[in-house]
Order: C-alpha cells, then sequence, then structure tokens
C-alpha cells in the first residue's frame, strides 16, 4: 500500500514513460477528444477501479463513482454525467457496478449513526424494506449482505430507466443497454445480473413518461 504522496508522482511519471515507449503517439491522439461506448456507475470503494478490472485503457470508459453506486434521482452530479454521457458522448452501455462486501450496503443494514451519510444510505434501507422478506430469511450476515448488494444494483438499473433522461433516449431510438453488474473483491471477477434492460416494457407504468417531442431529434 502506498503512503507516500511524492510516490504518485514518480509513479505518474513512470506510467507516462511505460506508454510513450510503447505508443509515442498516445497522449496526443487522446487529447483530441473521448468517445467511450461505456458509462460506469460504480461505487468509490478504492479496491474497486473501473480501468483497471476491466483491462480499458484512458478514453474507453465515462465513470461516475459514488459510496454504494447509487443512482439518485435529485443527485445533480449523477443526472449531469447520464445526460452528457447519452447526449453527447453517445454511450451505448450504462453498467451499475456493485460489489460485495460494500461498506455502504453493510451500514446501511445496521442502526448506527455514521454521520451526514445515513441520509445517503437511506436509500439503500429503502431497497432493503422492498426486500424485506427475503432478507431476513438469509441468517448468514454475509450472504445476506451479498443478497442485498444485487438487489441495490438492480434497483439503481430500475431507477436510470425511470428517469427522462434514458426514456427519450429509447425514445429517439438510440441503442442504450443498462446493465447490473457485480464485482467480487475476493477473486477478481466481475458478474453479470443478466438484468440487462434496453426498453420501457419491464417499467412500472408510473414511471412512464409520455414521449418528449422537443427531444426528439
Ligand atoms: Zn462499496
Amino acid at each position: 500500500m502506498i503512503k507516500s504522496y511524492k510516490k504518485l508522482f514518480e509513479n505518474n511519471k513512470n506510467w507516462v514513460k511505460e506508454i510513450n515507449s510503447q505508443n509515442p503517439n498516445f497522449f496526443e491522439k487522446l487529447a483530441q477528444g473521448q468517445s467511450p461506448q461505456f458509462l460506469w456507475i460504480g461505487c468509490s470503494d478504492s479496491r474497486v477501479p473501473a480501468n483497471e478490472l476491466t483491462g480499458t485503457a484512458q478514453g474507453d470508459i465515462f465513470v461516475h463513482r459514488n459510496i454504494a453506486n447509487m443512482v439518485i434521482h435529485t443527485d445533480m452530479s449523477m443526472l449531469s454525467v447520464l445526460d452528457y454521457s447519452i447526449n453527447v458522448l453517445g454511450v451505448k452501455h450504462i453498467m451499475v457496478v456493485g460489489h460485495y462486501g460494500c461498506g455502504g450496503v453493510n451500514a446501511a443494514m445496521g442502526n448506527k449513526q455514521v454521520g451526514l451519510i445515513d441520509n445517503w444510505l437511506c436509500n439503500i434501507k429503502d431497497v432493503y424494506r422492498l426486500y424485506e422478506a427475503e432478507l431476513d430469511a438469509i441468517e448468514d450476515q454475509v450472504k445476506r449482505s451479498n443478497r442485498l448488494v444485487e438487489l441495490n444494483v438492480q434497483e439503481q438499473v430500475f431507477n436510470l430507466t425511470k428517469t427522462s433522461i434514458v426514456q427519450n433516449a429509447w425514445a429517439n431510438g438510440r441503442s442504450l443497454l443498462v446493465h447490473g453488474i457485480i464485482y467480487d473483491i475476493h477473486d477478481g471477477l466481475l458478474k453479470d445480473l443478466n438484468i440487462t434492460v434496453g426498453d420501457t416494457s419491464q417499467i412500472d407504468p408510473v414511471y412512464k413518461f409520455d414521449v418528449d417531442l422537443n427531444t426528439q431529434q
């Protein structure tokens, strides 16, 4: 584990050297712009870095991270990332990536006050309440936490599909898939939850917006 602040800059120089030795035009090309195909909505946890664990390079994934990979409809930061990535960058896939052993999810399962974050974690408690019978029936604490991590990802996928941003993209004939994924910090593997959504057919009617003609192209 790196503890020295200066070491980060040393590492950065070595990293640039390494890339330049393999591809001298890499940074020049990258500076011309980005057109990533993927939006990653993941947890802020330091053990879940989008590019490293997918073996992708800079420019490949547009990233938004917050505690417990939440999609909260009043979160201007998340909404701005979502709108920009779909309507300007033209991403084709949105991935909500949760991870087992998530500190945010574990804290939400407990009753201790942590601080301001309690208000953020309340959104995970709402997910717990939706699946209370299933979750309460799981005696093992770790297994119950893992299941809540999965259900939380599923609900955040649904939360994305409830936004007018995603619904308008579909109404405009855009190919956009929203995926739910789990990262296992114990073995480093990604698991697709197979709950991919690509249209409004699974959305509860109360969340379906009329198509906004102003946004049709
Ligand atoms: Zn986490």
